[in-house]
């Protein structure tokens, strides 16, 4: 199997960076997230090298979603990225770990006045969704005596070629301002008493493996551009927003670098600007293309079974990583204590969960898996412990970050006193 670079296989063990799998499990215990820093910070230049190729000034904007870790976020911010934030969660804790208000995008289609509070306070910038927002932000500034700088997201009606769960730029999304009503929108926004519209933003999908859309979303919102500068809008940046997809399928898929990325957009996103006659920072949110790969969701085999098909039961599942019951996906697994053994039977690797639906890979090729045997779920960086949950009552993984002969746990794992943390009991009980 193709592996990127930070993945090795020695001596029939899995490597990631200078750490073998095997020890770490044994060290740390599993279910264990384990994640390469120097991966992370490898791809965040990748795209910020390609990019500012072509046209200066760039911002990264790491969408937080695909992986909250503050340790991660830390990361981020020494590199100078910014984050795309969706919650005043993911706004608060990229603040914590460092990074500027102004590197921070507040996106989302259903945001309260608290939230759009927050925002301002805090001096951030935020992608309005609708008409009714523009309203909420118009008073909520108003009220603390503010001005709110903002955005609007433009729906570009795109057919992208993903998961229909993940294609955001469709015209029947939720997300966005139909694009021959963004016009309007500005020229509301421009009328507001307390109302900056400083940028334009879409985002039009996720896992995307295809350079066609993003340059049709490109020119449409250069297209747009246009009609924003002659109406007298002074644009401080345009957010291209993230979906760069990445090859889960490591030896058939293939998905464009940021270069190829970068050298597909930038030349429409450039000549557009030359043409305007403008020079706003050029934006970009990647999240699963950042931080996908450089993680690896390590998970013990509890018992095998030969039913109608052939069983492997691990420790962790949706409750870990929900990808594959959720939308299907598929996730390389290598079976890491002996990696290079020859494929033997088709197995069905499923978790601990009370659910059928509780597959992390179905009818999968591997190598002879017997009890304590250790399996490496590939590919777990992005949107893997971001949307765990505590379902049965399973406390979440530990995740541990890698770097160089370094190791150290960014989160521990929880335990059942975490999970009555929050709970409470009525005087009557
Ligand atoms: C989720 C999201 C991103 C990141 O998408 P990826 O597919 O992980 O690159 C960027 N921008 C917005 C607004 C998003 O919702």
């Amino acid at each position: 199997m193709n592996l990127p670079p930070h993945l090795s296989v020695q001596d029939g063990h899995l490597f990631i960076g200078e750490h073998d799998t095997v020890r770490l499990a044994e060290e740390y215990g599993t279910p264990l997230y384990v994640t390469d820093e120097g991966r992370v910070r490898a791809r965040y230049r990748e795209y910020r090298d390609a990019l500012s190729a072509h046209y200066k000034p760039v911002l990264v904007l790491y969408a937080a979603k695909a992986n909250g870790n503050s340790a991660l976020l830390r990361v981020f911010a020494d590199e100078g990225a910014g984050a795309d934030v969706f919650s005043p969660g993911e706004l608060e804790l990229a603040l914590r770990a460092g990074m500027e208000p102004s590197h921070l995008l507040f996106n989302g289609s259903s945001k309260s006045r608290n939230d759009l509070r927050l925002a301002i306070e805090r001096g951030i910038r935020v992608t309005l969704d609708s008409m009714d927002e523009l309203r909420a932000i118009d008073e909520v500034a108003g009220t603390l005596g503010k001005e709110a700088f903002v955005s609007f997201r433009v729906n570009p009606a795109l057919d992208v070629p993903t998961h229909p769960k993940i294609a955001t730029g469709l015209a029947s999304s939720k997300f966005g301002i139909p694009h021959e009503r963004v016009p309007d929108a500005y020229r509301a926004a421009l009328e507001a008493d307390h109302v900056r519209p400083v940028g334009i933003h879409c985002h039009i999908g996720s896992q995307i493996l295809a350079l066609d859309p993003f340059i049709e979303a490109a020119r449409v919102m250069v297209r747009i551009a246009g009609e924003l500068v002659r109406m007298g809008v002074v644009l401080e940046f345009i957010d291209l927003g993230g979906g760069l997809g990445i090859p889960y399928r490591h030896d058939e898929d293939r998905a464009p670098t940021p270069r190829e990325y970068a050298d597909a957009v930038m030349p429409v996103f450039v000549d557009g600007m030359t043409a305007l006659g403008i020079r706003p920072a050029l934006w970009v949110e990647p999240g699963r293309s950042l931080v996908a790969d450089s993680t690896v969701l390590l998970t013990r085999v509890n018992s095998t079974k030969d039913a109608h098909r052939r069983f492997v039961n691990v420790d962790a599942g949706f409750n870990q990583l929900v990808r594959p019951a959720m939308y299907g996906s598929y996730h390389e697994i290598v079976v890491a204590n002996h990696a290079d053994a020859p494929l033997e039977s088709t197995c069905t690797v499923a978790g601990p969960i009370c659910e059928s639906g509780d597959l992390l890979a179905e009818d999968r090729p591997l190598p002879a898996v017997t009890e304590g045997d250790l399996l490496a779920i590939l590919d777990a960086g992005a949107y893997g412990f971001s949307m765990a949950s505590q379902y049965n009552a399973r406390p979440r993984a530990a995740e541990l970050l890698v770097r160089g002969p370094d190791r150290a746990p960014m989160r521990r794992a929880e335990t059942v006193d975490d999970l009555v943390a929050t709970q409470l009991t009525p005087p009557w009980l």
